[in-house]
């Protein structure tokens, strides 16, 4: 018969319940869907309403452009997960964490200088460093690309390099530190329960951090970064102010509202949801790869965590799917075959024997992806 209702992509049946034979499994976008139940099991304490005549004005009432209130519950999320130092520090919001990279590298690049600051990051790394950098196009800073290839060419002065560090990386969820050990950038988009163990409390002059990943409100566009140096932080909020003059007071209402919920009995409900979440997502992903010679992924190594207080593996937000054949060496392109679209290896400065898949979208994707997967290992010939 006629279906009752339009069905998505990909499915179709009087109930949208059959799946289209030769639908393709898209896991290439970072969209952090993952955690849309969790807020619809906690709809009413995160709703916002907004009177039409509430907070027109530019600024707070106590002059400021961000929110004190909202700085405070950022700071007492860091202490309760364990994963940054924030005391003593200064923190600057931005639009996503993406508007802080180029605040970061603005602000960190020497402006009297006669050559620009050189702007690295080691491969396999996030494109946006490059593009923002290229974009804005300035005197004061070129993109010089890996840090590795920086290393051997320009061996006696570091001086005046900013190195973007990302802990856990994009894509490969490793926990990275500095290679130049100069000026540096650590983009902590990953670094909570959800993805990777929590060693530590980060302790470096200049943390950004993402609401994207944390809470999965990626559309509400709000990040923070955490300064050690005033000077830097000057800088930062001479950028936001200059170019933006400020951010959504919409936004920091609602990410008010989003972390009241996240910290509630010490973050545990919220935290708990997306470790299970992306643990189960891993779980069974190595299952159906253990079958397969042809691919494989990044290795995982347990930690302690001290947010949950035990060793465990990391679970982090993206595969970094390596084709083991010789002839595969376009791994974008096997996966393509198979009906996956991932991310190509060439998107983040590596080689295209490499391809990388989202984990973070929702359940209906994970479950086509992994049901793609299984197809594909199944055709090997000499799949175990
Ligand atoms: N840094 C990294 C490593 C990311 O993967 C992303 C988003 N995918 C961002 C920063 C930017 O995220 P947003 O602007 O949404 O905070």
């Amino acid at each position: 018969g006629q279906p009752v209702c339009e069905c998505y992509d990909c499915y179709g049946g009087t109930d949208c319940s059959e799946l289209s034979p030769g639908c393709a499994a898209d896991a290439d976008s970072g969209d952090p869907i993952f955690l849309e139940p969790f807020w619809m099991q906690n709809a009413a304490a995160s709703a916002v309403v907004i009177p039409g005549w509430h907070r027109m004005s530019y600024r707070y009432a106590d002059d400021t452009l961000m929110s004190t209130e909202l700085e405070t519950y950022i700071r007492k999320l860091h202490s309760i997960v364990g994963n940054a130092i924030t005391e003593g520090r200064y923190m600057v919001f931005g639009v996503g964490s993406s508007q802080l990279l180029s605040a970061a590298v603005y602000a960190l690049s020497s402006e009297n200088s006669s050559s620009p600051s050189n702007v690295v990051a080691s491969i396999p790394f996030y494109p946006m460093y490059k593009s923002q950098t290229v974009l804005f196009n300035s005197e004061n800073f070129q993109f010089e690309g890996d840090t590795n290839s920086w290393q051997s060419n320009n061996q006696t002065n570091n001086t005046d390099v900013i190195e973007f560090v990302t802990s856990p990386n994009n894509p490969d969820g490793e926990l990275k530190k500095s290679v130049l050990g100069g000026k540096t950038i650590y983009d902590h988009a990953y670094f909570w329960p959800h993805f990777t163990p929590i060693p530590g409390p980060s302790d470096h002059d200049l943390m950004i951090f993402t609401l994207s990943k944390l809470t999965g409100h990626a559309g509400t566009r709000f990040g923070w970064a955490i300064i050690k140096d005033k000077d830097v932080y000057e800088k930062f909020l001479n950028y936001i102010f200059t170019a933006y003059l400020g951010i959504s007071k919409d936004t920091q209402l609602r990410v008010l509202k989003l972390l009241k919920v996240a910290i509630e009995q010490d973050g545990k409900p919220l935290f708990q949801f997306a470790y299970n979440k992306m643990r189960d997502r891993w779980d069974r992903l190595t299952s159906v790869l253990s079958k397969s010679t042809r691919f494989s992924t990044q290795n995982r190594h347990h930690l302690h965590c001290n947010f949950f207080n035990k060793t465990r593996l990391p679970s982090p937000a993206y595969v970094w799917v390596k084709c083991e054949r010789e002839e595969d060496d376009d791994c974008g392109a096997v996966l393509e075959a198979g009906n996956i679209i991932s991310r190509s290896g060439r998107v983040f400065s590596a080689k295209d024997r490499y391809t990388r898949l989202s984990l973070i979208k929702s359940q209906d994707d994970f479950e086509l992806l992994l049901k793609r997967l299984t197809e594909l290992v199944s055709l090997e010939k000499n799949s175990i």
